[in-house]
């Protein structure tokens, strides 16, 4: 399931809560010539701009396909 903070297009400026850097629909986080949007009320759950971050998988471990 997509959500926001595993999205490739989440930003994370300082101590911000985090924006969205593609959707134009959403409106603008800090004024009209700002890039980066608020994020949608679903937390992107439906979104079809949403790209899973490569960041969301370290950690992720695998094992050898037959050991079990
Ligand atoms: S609104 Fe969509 S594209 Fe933007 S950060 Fe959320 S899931 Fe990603």
């Amino acid at each position: 399931m997509s959500e926001c903070h595993s999205c490739t297009h989440f930003k994370k400026p300082g101590m911000s809560r985090g924006y969205c850097s593609v959707r134009e629909d959403l409106p603008r986080a800090y004024g009209i010539a700002h890039p980066l949007r608020k994020l949608p009320p679903d937390n992107g759950q439906n979104c079809s701009a949403y790209i899973e971050n490569p960041a969301m998988w370290i950690g992720v471990r695998t094992t050898p396909s037959g050991n079990g």
